[in-house]
């Protein structure tokens, strides 16, 4: 391995493997740094090689490191020989380089960074690519609908008659890897990062504690409804947690007055949807109240404005969003502090009868609510008890009303929530009504029988909510790997 404190045989060439061989002494700068450095100063990066094009005595390279693309280049002189630029233009794609040099002042219109470019004194090549990759990073950043499969070979053929190849969704999740390199799927997945932080900072902000509640679960498998994923568990019957539901509850009852978790949920979702996801990650709160489950809906409407006020008004956040939008074209949500609280029409029914709101109904009334009240964000409350979970507490004017809430952004669920029932006997009384058997559930009834506080709270998912506030038409692209019924890997 060349250090910066020993002799360099060449001024390019492969590197040997990185072995941890020695703590090298050699400091690489970020993106950020090079941008901050005078002109005239020698610096080395690590990068990758997006693009290699040579024309004549010169190279023209695209590095990029963490996230952004800059020009290099090497033009024929004394030190820089032919074969040092016929080195340079054989590095395959996406290979990880480390390059020593100056910055100097051009006009670039190819990369990120415009206004300069760099200078390549040196440059090893870290960990060489195939050539061949299954996909470029400029067909990736092509919006994917309306195109079959591409094949290496297919898109050779592309390249050779100049066309245009666009990456469908199959593939791009195949190759997850090389696709999250493109910058709007990265730039998702750092949103996607920030929603899960913004989650935990403002609940915690405001007194939550965060828990951990197990994924392996016993007992009865009915608690939301959902379907479960069964497992052996030393020759007893388990499931993986649907929910932290009966947890983040009993977690309040044990003295911890609000609780909050950003942990995996599992939902055998058999159905294949845009929007559903066999595992997401759970955004999940549970809260004493001192009389109304609207307390609870203040935690999820303050979240959900502040955390847009974040995304689109701070850096570099929003210029993530701005990264998102140039090849997921979406308007930016409006989102009043006041967000809109609609009575639930109880007799509000789908055309299959049932009464909960068919996706259908969700974004004709956000379309409604949009025009109406100029925002994107609304509430709908008090939902017939039937299409809610058995803890959910009964309205007290009408027993088949329940305290219940979901919030809806650009029309779409983005969280459920509702006052909890705290009451053992009530508790008891939901379950045989329902006809599950009380006994099954023995641990979380007695949590309520010695002093159960008032409590209510809500579940987000993250994928659902940071896919719904990017506009985009599909959830596994707000999933770093996601699985659905036919999808157990990357
Ligand atoms: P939906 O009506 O969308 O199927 P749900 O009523 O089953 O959702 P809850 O169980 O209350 O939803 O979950 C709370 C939140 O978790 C939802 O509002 C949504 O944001 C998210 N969510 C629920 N199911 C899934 C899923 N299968 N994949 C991704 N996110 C989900």
């Amino acid at each position: 391995m060349f250090c910066d404190n020993q002799p360099c045989p060449e001024l390019f060439g492969e590197m040997e493997m990185v072995k941890s061989q020695s703590a090298c002494t050699r400091r690489y700068l970020s993106s950020s740094e090079l941008d901050g450095l005078p002109e005239g100063e020698s610096f080395w990066i690590r990068a990758r090689v997006q693009q290699s094009r040579v024309k004549g005595n010169t190279v023209f390279l695209v590095l990029r490191l963490q996230g952004v693309t800059v020009q290099a280049a090497l033009f024929k002189s004394d030190s820089v020989t032919k074969d040092m630029i016929r080195f340079c233009g054989s590095i395959p794609r996406e290979s990880v380089v480390d390059v020593q040099g100056g910055k100097v002042a051009a006009t670039v219109t190819s990369c990120k960074v415009t206004t300069y470019e760099v200078h390549v004194q040196r440059i090893y090549c870290v960990s060489r690519a195939a050539p061949a990759l299954p996909l470029l990073l400029e067909d990736a950043a092509r919006p994917s609908e309306a195109r079959d499969n591409v094949s290496v070979e297919q898109r050779a053929d592309a390249d050779s008659e100049q066309r245009e190849v666009v990456v469908n969704l199959e593939t791009r999740l195949n190759e997850r890897v090389l696709d999250l390199r493109s910058p709007s799927h990265n730039s998702i997945m750092r949103i996607q990062s920030h929603v899960g932080q913004a989650f935990r900072n403002f609940l915690a902000a405001r007194g939550f504690v965060e828990i951990h509640t197990p994924k392996l679960q016993g007992g009865s498998s009915c608690e939301g409804g959902a379907a479960v994923f069964p497992l052996d568990y030393f020759g007893s019957k388990a499931w993986l947690a649907q929910s932290p539901q009966l947890h983040k509850q009993m977690a309040v009852m044990s003295g911890f007055e609000r609780v909050m978790e950003v942990g995996p949920v599992f939902r055998a979702e058999s159905s294949h949807t845009s929007r559903h996801l066999c595992e997401f990650v759970g955004l999940d709160f549970e809260m004493e109240i001192s009389e109304s489950y609207a307390e609870a809906m203040d935690i999820v409407e303050g979240f959900v404005v502040t955390l847009l006020e974040e995304l689109y008004h701070s850096q570099p956040l929003s210029s993530h969003v701005d990264e998102v939008a140039k090849q997921y074209p979406c308007k930016r949500l409006r989102c009043r502090h006041e967000a809109v609280d609609l009575l639930n029409d109880r007799g509000c029914t789908n055309e299959d009868g049932s009464k909960d709101l068919s996706t259908q109904l969700e974004r004709l009334l956000g379309e409604i609510v949009a025009e109406k009240h100029e925002t994107d964000f609304f509430f709908i409350t008090d939902f017939p008890s039937g299409v809610r979970p058995f803890y959910s507490m009964p309205s007290s004017s009408d027993p088949s009303s329940s305290n219940s809430f979901d919030a809806y952004l650009r029309g779409q669920e983005i969280c459920s929530g509702a006052q909890r029932i705290h009451d053992s006997s009530l508790l008891v009384e939901s379950l045989k009504s329902r006809g599950i058997d009380p006994s099954s559930m023995q641990p979380y009834i007695n949590s309520f029988k010695y002093g159960g506080s008032p409590h209510a709270g809500a579940g987000l998912g993250l994928e659902r909510l940071t896919m719904t506030i990017l506009g985009l038409d599909n959830i596994r692209l707000a999933s770093m790997f996601p699985r659905d019924p036919k999808r157990l890997s990357p």
